[in-house]
């Protein structure tokens, strides 16, 4: 299927570039925001999809919930996504 195709819940209101992601941690199973430009992050998707203004949680990337580097984020897709609840929250698709 469209397995490669990455949903992304908005725009980044910073970078004006990037996409917001969202991603899980590996580590603690958080699931959270990333603009895939600047890699500024939010603890919380559904927060950063209602505002792209609303503060970031941090500029170094690192989960915001245990510290674990992004190299342990994994992309959730649109069925994941589902099962989070955040499915409503998908602006789009893309590579
Ligand atoms: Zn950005
Ligand atoms: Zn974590």
């Amino acid at each position: 299927m469209t397995s490669r195709v990455r949903p992304y819940i908005g725009q980044c209101g910073f970078c004006g570039q990037g996409l917001l992601r969202v991603m899980r941690c590996k580590s603690c199973q958080a699931v959270i925001a990333l603009c895939d430009e600047c890699e500024l992050l939010w603890s919380d998707p559904v927060q950063v999809a209602q505002d792209p203004q609303v503060r970031s949680s941090g500029a170094f990337p690192a989960c915001p919930h245990c510290g674990t580097d992004p190299s342990e984020f994994e992309f959730l897709n649109v069925p994941q996504l589902g099962a989070y609840n955040l499915e409503s929250y998908i602006q789009g698709l893309s590579f």
